[in-house]
């Protein structure tokens, strides 16, 4: 999600419609109806037994379920998060296509709901997308075709960007962190159009191939748009040259990771000097800002750079940029040749899809994306219940306590820093389910007949709400998922946690069943958000939300050797022949998974665990803990998406999720008897939480 910049999820699943839709498939639903749930809980039809845990415990406790669920075609992934996004897009998709029905106040076919209604349907019509042509960026087209010098541009980049075309920068509202209740305006770099910088660096053959691919897309939208092949050629290569060059100048994820990296606090005459041919003032005035009295640009070299490209000599070449990035946006919601065209290499040649999702599911991502709330509502009021809710909180005391416990027997921090820790502990705020005020989609106008319209105004809606956020302080009571999603996430400059309704479902979560399996799959979700507050992003922040050091010296140097020893840990791993995971990208998610594993077992064993030790399906309440947070990761992905996924990632490959973890658990050696040689027991085991 862009709406923070800085939210911590519990794994990232892309819901761009058509681009890189991660999201569930048809025979999804079929197939999870299949599967045998044994009263634990435990899905034991996805166990492999032919394998020791102790030897591969991801295998063991998800072998069964890999081999049963081939990758359809029209994924990049399938795993149990899609499994559970499938039912919650059928539920979905239900409310879209019957709302309608009741134009009374409050009824199915009033307000919001009808709002998305049309707006889906409007996004299920491929005839009249199909009509329009290049009619809904016609405009934007030609104006780029009519600016003539740099002075031209800050009026039509902020044009686009209220479009949500991230031509350029990023400019929007953030959480001032020395003054967390209150909220700045922000630059950042952004424009690209292949995931990250190092695709544009990267001098591999796959890396090669991959930009020639690139720049194939590029020139054969330009043909479609009606280029003639030439200019087209020449126009897609300078679109290479600018990315490329501003790719150079960006800060790489790793280096993004530490907040004080992106930290330089100015004037607007300080961000103008640093770019004399771009007109800071004259883009806030078109982008209709607020006053601007601290911007804070996340990296300045960045903005030099981008000033050495605005010059006279370049526009042609800037105009081509531009172009593009209007085509890329839109290319989903305009005709079936462009859609085809962005799919087959965005999804199929850089995430190995095969097929495009039903149209169907691509319309649902979109109205989640943009009128989330509006739907999100309806699907509350079907899927989730009080029970949930207060099973969920009783859940987050617990862990609570646990992390509580931990801290105090930590035994490489002194007194003063944890007692500092546990301020910020007991600072933490939780939100479960969905928002407390739902947002008002009114000012939007939806039209059944015009998707990329509906699109475009729900963008500069957003984009109002973004930019009215700077010089205000900050509003608590925001989500930045919608209720349906599938994920969870930590807010640093907030302190909360938050858990969607989509989440609080099996395989996370299921009233009645066996607790250890709760614990160990919804519990470790919440130990993983809570510990987000204390990995190493995490901690740099106060209770508050301020980048304020809180630690000792020694103590922050105790923490950064742990910290270390994880890094080393998972750059260890393998995804695929030539890729690893990057250890220092993912350190902070990996942190979260081992903390937050750890914490749902001890919150277990100190609450509902406490009074039962029965076998369930053959195993120890320990063993369902394990086994509950195991079955969560079972997953098929292409090596296309995996190597993606390792490049731009926070988190690292679902079997790492599972195998990194246990493997630095003394309480998982036990639990399974591992002999000290096994596989999942590590000699040199890492523990931060
Ligand atoms: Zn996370």
């Amino acid at each position: 999600m862009r709406r923070h910049l800085f939210a911590f999820t519990f794994v990232s699943l892309p819901l761009a419609l058509g681009l890189s839709a991660a999201t569930a498939g048809s025979h999804a639903a079929a197939q999870s109806g299949r599967s045998v749930s044994a009263p634990s809980g435990i899905e034991i039809d996805a166990l492999d037994r032919k394998i020791d845990p102790c030897t591969d415990f991801y295998q063991f406790a998800c072998g069964g379920w890999v081999a049963k669920n081939p990758l359809p075609a029209d994924r990049r992934s399938y795993g149990r998060f899609t499994e559970l996004q499938e039912r919650n897009f059928v539920v979905l998709r239900r409310i879209l296509e019957t709302s309608g029905d009741d134009p009374s106040p409050g009824g199915s076919g009033s307000g919001d709901r009808k709002k998305a209604a049309d707006f889906y349907a409007a996004c299920m019509d491929e005839g009249k997308i199909e009509a329009a042509g290049l009619t809904p960026i016609g405009s934007d087209l030609a104006t780029i075709d009519e600016i003539l010098n740099p002075d031209d541009l800050p009026v039509l980049i902020a044009h686009l960007h209220a479009y949500g075309v991230p031509v350029l920068f990023r400019f929007g509202a953030q959480t001032d962190l020395q003054d967390a209740a209150n909220q700045i305006a922000s630059v950042d770099q952004a424009g690209l159009g292949l995931p990250d910088r190092d695709y544009y660096l990267k001098t591999d053959a796959r890396s090669v191939e991959l930009r020639e691919k690139y720049v194939a897309v590029i020139q054969k939208q330009f043909t479609t748009a009606g280029e003639p092949t030439e200019q087209a050629n020449a126009d897609a290569k300078a679109v290479l040259s600018i990315e490329t060059a501003m790719a150079t100048a960006m800060l790489d994820r790793v280096k993004r990771r530490d907040p004080a990296n992106r930290e330089h606090h100015m004037t607007i005459n300080e961000l103008q000097a640093l770019s004399p041919n771009f007109s800071w003032r004259k883009y806030a005035m078109a982008a209709e800002a607020p006053p601007l009295p601290t911007i804070n640009v996340a990296v300045p070299d960045y903005v030099r750079a981008l000033n050495s490209l605005i010059t006279v000599s370049a526009m042609n070449v800037l105009k081509a940029y531009l172009r593009w990035h209007v085509l890329r946006e839109s290319a989903d919601l305009l005709p079936k040749a462009f859609a085809d065209a962005n799919f087959d290499f965005f999804s199929r040649t850089l995430e190995g899809q095969q097929e495009p999702p039903p149209r169907w599911r691509r319309c649902v991502t979109e109205t989640d994306q943009r009128l989330g709330e509006a739907l999100g509502k309806a699907f509350v009021e079907e899927t989730f219940s009080p029970k949930a809710k207060a099973d969920t909180l009783q859940m987050v005391q617990d862990i609570k306590n646990a992390m509580r416990s931990d801290i105090d027997s930590a035994p490489w921090m002194s007194g003063e820093t944890k007692k500092a820790a546990l301020v910020k502990l007991e600072a933490v705020v939780d939100r479960i389910g969905y928002p407390d005020e739902w947002r008002d989609y009114s000012s939007i106008r939806v039209t059944r007949d015009d998707a990329l319209g509906n699109r475009q105004r729900a963008l500069q809606f957003d984009r109002k709400r973004n930019l009215a956020k700077i010089g205000q302080p900050v509003d608590r009571g925001e989500w930045s998922m919608t209720p349906p999603t599938v994920n969870a996430y930590y807010s640093p400059d907030r302190n909360n946690i938050n858990f969607p309704a989509g989440i609080l479902q099996p395989p996370f979560y299921r009233s009645g069943r066996d607790a250890a399996v709760n614990y160990g799959a919804a519990g470790g979700v919440i130990g993983h958000e809570l510990t987000h507050g204390f990995d190493d992003q995490g901690r740099k922040f106060d209770g508050q939300g301020n980048l304020r050091d809180w630690w000792t010296a020694s103590d922050g140097k105790a923490y950064e050797e742990r910290a270390t020893c994880v890094a080393d840990q998972y750059s260890g791993y393998a995804v695929d022949a030539d890729t690893h995971v990057n250890g220092r990208l993912t350190l902070g998610e990996n942190t979260a998974d081992n903390g937050g594993l750890r914490l749902a077992l001890l919150a277990y064993l100190a609450g509902p665990g406490a009074k039962n030790s029965s076998k369930i399906d053959g195993f120890t309440p320990e063993q369902r803990v394990f086994l509950g947070w195991a079955q969560v990761w079972c997953e098929n992905s292409r090596p296309e998406a995996e190597r993606l996924k390792a490049a731009t990632n926070p988190h690292s490959a679902n079997k790492y999720r599972v195998n990194g973890p246990v493997s630095n658990m003394p309480e998982f050696q036990k639990a399974f008897s591992c002999k000290a040689n096994a596989p999942m027991v590590r000699t040199s085991a890492c523990r931060v939480w």
